[in-house]
């Protein structure tokens, strides 16, 4: 090949809902060193969930170095480092200080459903579907940024002022990694900018209209850049001196990269915190009438967009956190498959896991969670199958979104996340879809995913392709149930939705 030799990796630097990880891949997209560390989930109150943006600076940098030593690598030898992130995650500072000004407000807080409610008035939570893609609701940034500069004081003066950035957490990376207040480059990419209810899903830059009517000043926003390209280089402090920052993509796009899935009607399942399925519609930007997002997918440098439909599920893994944490029935997230195994079936509970309202397709701000079905019969090996059960159901119902919506049927679902070693999942999963869920050799393919875009911008890959050549098979479950079974347990589950609306009111 034509790459130097001495470089011989790129880094993902994954900033995660639940932790920081960085992870150094050479050119077969094999990690050969990573690094990982959590950060404090803040509940102030119900509904609010934050970041100290701090911490999770620091725990960059840590991640940084402790992958450099696990893999014996030094920077040199790095062609490139890729960035992804939790998305929507909201963080406002000051830019010359570098102190951001409030908690990052994270993509699950539910707390700015007033604000939404008031943007929707009479015309709806859709009324700016056509521009961005996106039903008004928590979920996304623009909101969030309303809502630090309503209710910190003197902040709304200070952005007007130009005192104050805006990011979500690739940006607040990046800033910082290229040198902060002393000349950190502030960018964002297409897909986290597609994130923020304020972004024309197809000029793809900054609707001043809408920053407007939310309350957001333009000026404070990120330059909007393609998901692979040269956004600057390491600062001096970073560890990464010198070192091209070259590709960065929101973490369920990262994942859709890494998956290779490059062509329209290829789409993959993350099961994480939350489930979000996204599907690639090619140059084509898909409007969705089954509760779908439109998003996109990634673009590269110099290249056309290429668009995606999302199912996003908000509650899947940390229903498992849940059971573990608040309800104490198992005491670490493995334990739920052991328990889950001991049982046939579900028993007849069924678990809608609504704790911040209901996200794809249903978009249902008033659902809170239910249990329904309960008999004395029912134990808490039942409860551990009908939680592992909601996250397959969930799924189901957006996998049926996608195949109302788009033109491509799906033939086969390509999985990753951290829920996805657990393997009652993945073969219920494929008895309720009626599909084969496959998953691959590397399930780290946010981090690949952002590495490649890394890599391919400073020509470590020369494209796609190339990359597409790296995709193995690990596993794969087919479904062992017939069509008249799939119906009846969907039904139940449809059933069990509907106790979970009209809660808040
Ligand atoms: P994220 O990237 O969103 O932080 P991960 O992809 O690391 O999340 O996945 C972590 C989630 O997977 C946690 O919510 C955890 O509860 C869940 N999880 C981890 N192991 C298992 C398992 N064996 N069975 C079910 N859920 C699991």
């Amino acid at each position: 090949t034509k790459r130097p030799t001495e470089k011989q990796y790129v880094m993902a630097i994954d900033q995660g809902t639940t932790s920081t990880r960085a992870v150094i891949f050479d050119h077969s997209g094999t990690p050969v060193g990573a690094a990982q560390r959590e950060h404090e989930q803040i509940f102030p109150q119900a509904g609010w969930v934050e970041h100290d943006a701090l911490e999770i600076w620091r725990n960059t940098r840590d991640m940084i170095s402790l992958a450099l030593s696990e893999a014996s690598v030094n920077r040199h030898s790095l062609a490139g480092v890729g960035i992804t992130n939790q998305r929507e995650t909201t963080v406002v500072w000051d830019r010359h200080t570098g102190k951001p000004i409030y908690n990052a407000v994270v993509w699950q807080d539910t707390r700015t459903q007033a604000i939404c409610d008031e943007l929707a008035g009479d015309a709806g939570p859709e009324r700016f579907k056509d521009r961005t893609g996106l039903p008004l609701a928590t979920y996304f940034a623009g909101p969030k940024i309303r809502w630090i500069l309503d209710n910190v004081d003197g902040a709304r003066e200070r952005a007007e002022n130009g005192d104050l950035l805006f990011g979500t957490m690739d940006t607040w990376v990046v800033w910082n990694l290229t040198g902060g207040p002393d000349g950190g480059v502030h960018i964002t990419d297409v897909t986290n900018a597609s994130r923020t209810l304020l972004m024309n899903i197809d000029t793809l830059d900054w609707n001043e209209e809408i920053c407007a009517e939310v309350g957001v000043p333009v000026s404070m926003l990120p330059e909007i850049r393609t998901s692979s390209e040269i956004y600057g280089y390491g600062s001096r402090e970073s560890l990464l001196i010198d070192t091209p920052l070259s590709g960065v993509l929101g973490d369920q796009h990262a994942a859709t990269f890494g998956q290779a899935c490059y062509e329209p009607g290829q789409g993959k399942n993350t099961y994480g915190t939350g489930n979000f399925m996204l599907m690639n519609t090619g140059e084509d930007i898909v409007r969705s009438e089954n509760g779908l997002l439109t998003t996109v997918a990634y673009q590269l440098g110099g290249k056309k967009p290429i668009y995606a439909l999302e199912g996003s599920i908000a509650v899947t893994g940390s229903l498992i956190q849940w059971l573990r944490d608040n309800l104490g029935l198992i005491s670490s997230a493995q334990e739920v498959e052991s328990k889950a195994k001991k049982v046939e079936d579900n028993g007849g509970a069924y678990i809608v896991p609504a704790f911040s309202g209901l996200f794809a397709p249903h978009w249902r701000p008033d659902a809170r969670g239910v249990i329904v079905g309960l008999t004395r019969y029912v134990n808490q090996n039942h409860l551990c199958r009908a939680a592992l059960e909601s996250v397959a159901y969930q799924s189901a119902e957006v996998v049926q979104s996608m195949g109302a919506d788009a033109s491509d049927e799906l033939t086969e679902l390509k999985v990753d996340g951290g829920m996805v070693v657990n393997e009652t999942l993945m073969q219920f999963q494929a008895d309720v879809l009626g599909v084969d869920v496959v998953r691959p050799k590397v399930i780290e393919t946010t981090a690949l995913g952002a590495a490649y875009a890394a890599g391919l911008a400073v020509g470590f890959w020369e494209s796609t392709e190339e990359v597409a050549a790296n995709w193995a098979e690990d596993t794969r479950w087919s479904p062992q149930i017939d069509a008249a079974a799939r119906e009846q347990l969907l039904h139940q589950w449809s059933k069990a939705v509907e106790k979970s609306f009209d809660w808040v009111e």
